[in-house]
């Protein structure tokens, strides 16, 4: 029950309304017996100082950010981990020594995924990430610190995907990073050991590959950052051409997870929180 002791986290987004991430904490916090509320709020990026302001003003004990508001963000905490420098965006805000703290747990929810649930490794491994919005931020940044040997990007986007290659660039490592578009996408596709869809393109039914069915082979690993649907176009056909395949839950639940540990100091079962994302709990 709420009371004047409750403690109180939340989400700022816009939109925000289709956000899984109020029903999961809720029910962890619950089950880790945690008086605390999770709510989502859907902020203009022109309120995004004031909510933030909000926050500190209300004494929330954190909270999540997602899109548009990553990046923006960054400006209105007071610190940053160096996780979210690497990154370069905030999906998680924090009270560390009484100052508003942002870290990101994307990327290290996507290696999980990829590591724990697919059995991927990718160091030394060549990889394509499609998209350079907020999302493919971290799971590229992550990808080079694990020690990738080569990266193709591509975006229809063309200063984002130059500006996160000169991000990634920042990030002092040796991977080469080669930006692709039109044709030769399906080459990309061809080199690399492990293709991360990070664009939207998929969630709809009507929505097209974007990269050959004949490309595709027992040699690759897709990972899609989509979790709904289950199993986007891009997923079904590299399955059929033999290839090993993982939708967006698992990233979900794990960045999820990794937040939740910030604001409480406690370890939440993911098993848990997958069963209840998959509303079996
Ligand atoms: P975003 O910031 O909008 O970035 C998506 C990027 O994809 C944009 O730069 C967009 O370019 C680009 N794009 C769109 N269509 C494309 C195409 N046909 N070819 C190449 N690039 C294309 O979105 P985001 O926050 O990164 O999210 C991306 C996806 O990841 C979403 O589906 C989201 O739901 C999912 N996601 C999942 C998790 C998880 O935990 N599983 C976490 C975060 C995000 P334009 O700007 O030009 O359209």
């Amino acid at each position: 029950m709420i009371s004047a002791k409750t403690k109180l986290i939340c989400i700022l987004g816009h939109p925000v309304k289709h956000s899984k991430s109020p029903v999961i904490h809720n029910a962890i916090l619950e089950e880790n017996g945690i008086d605390a509320s999770y709510m989502a709020f859907d902020v203009e990026p022109k309120d995004l100082e004031k909510a933030v302001n909000g926050l500190r003003a209300l004494g929330f004990t954190g909270a999540n950010i997602t899109i548009p508001h990553k990046e923006a963000v960054m400006d209105y905490v007071d610190e940053l981990t160096d996780e979210a420098k690497n990154i370069g965006a905030v999906n998680t805000l924090f009270i560390k020594d009484g100052k508003l703290c942002g870290d990101n747990t994307d990327g290290r929810g996507f290696i999980i995924s990829l590591m724990k649930d697919g059995g991927f490794d990718p160091k030394e491994k060549t990889v394509f990430v499609m998209g350079a919005g907020g999302a493919s931020k971290a799971v590229a940044s992550k990808l080079i610190l694990e020690g990738i040997t080569k990266m193709y990007l591509c975006d229809l986007d063309s200063p984002k995907v130059e500006n996160l290659k000169k991000h990634l660039l920042s990030l002092d490592v040796s991977a080469d990073i080669e930006i692709v578009a039109g044709q030769n996408l399906d080459n990309a596709a061809r080199q690399s050991d492990l293709i991360v869809n990070c664009t939207p393109v998929g969630m709809k039914e009507e929505d097209p590959l974007l990269i050959s069915e004949e490309v595709f082979s027992e040699k690759h690993f897709v990972f899609d950052l989509i979790y709904n649907p289950e199993k986007t176009k891009i997923l079904k056909v590299a399955e059929k051409k033999g290839a090993k395949t993982l939708n967006g839950l698992g990233m979900l639940i794990y960045q999820g997870a990794l937040s939740f540990e910030k604001w409480t100091h406690q370890k939440p079962d993911t098993e848990k929180m997958f069963a209840i994302v998959k509303g079996e709990k």
